[in-house]
């Protein structure tokens, strides 16, 4: 590939909001490093998604593929931002017009429960790491997380994520009771057809396996779980609505999936025995005009042997990123620029915290249009346009400002092969991510993903 004068960009961060930013910007002729720190740049479509959704993982994995295949992508696995380079550097040091944080949210917001992260493997899962387990755990070789799932779990959360662990619970428990009647299914068939479906044509009904079933815990009442997006100042119509459809989709999960759910009711204390977490402490609450109030003396122990927690994800801390609290320092979700910083810029779920891939993409999308425009001063027309790099007229504007000479653009580009070369990654893209695809479960069971 011939190289010329030109702007650079890095992005941290290969996933939905990630490539779709860097597509964009390689169409419009900028050159583009991104930096990931997986060998795959799926993120939580590989590891969040959990993995009965054949479809909609593939689907979105060749999407990812197609946008980092462009000639102007430099991709580097294997590469983490605050480990394997320093923010400060990449922001000073390397000559980028643009840094962009699309990291999304890994770490798992903390159970405000006094000293329950001592627990943490003793009896209480976080989200993040308990569905990367789930997804994966069938791989040979996997051996990120050992997680054992128990009957009569509690989950603590109230967002579609909880739902999900609620789901996985009870299908990895039915599982084994049925294996263990010398009945077998697979995870696949007893997701999309439920629970109840599937045991009614094994001739079984539920309280033939004797499980407790999990509970689904949650602060506020159901209809206020964020489970459909309500916009702005509703009308009353409009929140009625939205608390109906909320309903309704709990309540289709449950029938389902069976697990119990108990609203307005909060962890405050931990319950021990010896090394572990053997339950938690709820107290009740009431919602009073959209605020959580806890009703004193309504406290109430529930034993089990395993708490998972599932009350939201945040961005990991980066050293030398500011904070504003659990977020990145980013007053102006439109923008997406990093306090303190004019040419660091934040996009997709490390922002909108919405844990929805097309509102990461959108996001995404939404920035790099501002930053095209405002810093690489490209032509508003151009992020639309298919294959810019054939347009003259808008690598003109590309060209206005701000170019790197060849000499400084070969730096970079040196600096790039150097980690590309630590990540073992030869810069063959489509080879490196079949090659690094993991087995999948329904090839390894035989079942047939056009469902
Ligand atoms: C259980 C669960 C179920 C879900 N179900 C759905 C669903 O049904 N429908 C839906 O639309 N969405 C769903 N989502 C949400 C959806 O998967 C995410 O919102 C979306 O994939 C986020 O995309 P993103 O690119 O913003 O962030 P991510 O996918 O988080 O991508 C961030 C990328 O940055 C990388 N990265 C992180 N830190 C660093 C670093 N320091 N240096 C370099 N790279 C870094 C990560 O490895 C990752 O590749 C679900 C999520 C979960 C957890």
């Amino acid at each position: 590939m011939k190289i010329h004068r030109g702007n650079f960009a890095a992005i941290f961060g290969g996933a939905c909001a990630g490539s779709e930013a860097a597509s964009r910007l390689a169409h419009c002729g900028v050159y583009v490093a991104v930096f990931e720190q997986h060998t795959l740049p799926y993120g939580k479509i590989e590891d969040g998604l959990p993995k009965w959704h054949i479809k909609l993982r593939d689907k979105e994995e060749s999407k990812i593929d197609e946008r980092l295949s462009h000639p102007n992508i430099f991709f580097i696995p294997n590469t983490r931002l605050g480990r394997d380079v320093e923010f400060e550097d990449v922001v000073r040091n390397w000559g980028f017009g643009a840094v962009i944080l699309a990291n999304g949210a890994w770490r798992d917001r903390p159970l405000p429960v006094p000293g329950i992260d001592d627990y943490v493997e003793k009896g209480l899962y976080y989200q993040n790491p308990f569905v990367d387990w789930f997804n994966h755990y069938h791989e040979p070789g996997y051996t990120r997380h050992h997680y054992e799932v128990q009957d009569g779990a509690i989950v603590v959360g109230g967002g579609l994520a909880s739902i999900d662990v609620a789901k996985i619970l009870m299908l990895e428990t039915t599982q084994r009771a049925l294996a263990e009647k010398g009945c077998q299914t697979d995870i696949f068939t007893l997701e999309h057809q439920g629970i109840p479906k599937t045991l009614e044509t094994l001739g079984l009904s539920f309280s033939d396996l004797g499980l407790r079933r999990c509970t689904l815990f949650y602060r506020r009442r159901s209809e206020d779980m964020p489970l459909s997006y309500i916009y702005p100042d509703p009308t009353p119509e409009d929140l009625e609505k939205a608390h109906r459809v909320r309903q309704k989709i709990l309540s289709n999960a449950q029938q389902k999936y069976l697990f119990h759910f108990q609203e307005c009711c909060k962890p405050v204390e931990k319950i021990t025995v010896g090394e572990r977490l053997a339950g938690l402490v709820f107290q009740r609450t009431r919602v009073e005009n959209g605020r959580v109030v806890s009703v004193p003396g309504s406290e109430f122990a529930v034993r089990s042997p395993l708490v998972i927690s599932s009350i939201g994800s945040i961005p990991e801390p980066i050293p030398g990123i500011p904070t504003s609290g659990e977020l990145f320092n980013i007053p102006d979700e439109d923008t997406g620029r990093l306090a303190g910083y004019p040419n660091v810029y934040g996009l997709g779920n490390v922002v909108t915290g919405k844990g929805n891939i097309r509102d990461s993409e959108l996001h995404a999308r939404k920035i790099v249009h501002y930053i095209i425009e405002n810093v690489f001063h490209c032509h508003a027309g151009a992020i639309e346009a298919d294959r810019m790099e054939d347009d003259p007229a808008a690598q003109a504007e590309v060209e206005r400002k701000g170019l790197l000479d060849e000499g400084r653009v070969q730096v970079i580009l040196k600096r790039i092969a150097n980690l590309q070369r630590k990540a073992g990654f030869d810069g063959n893209y489509q080879k490196w991510v079949e090659t690094h695809r993991p087995p999948r479960l329904e090839n390894l069971i035989g079942y047939s993903k056009e469902k």
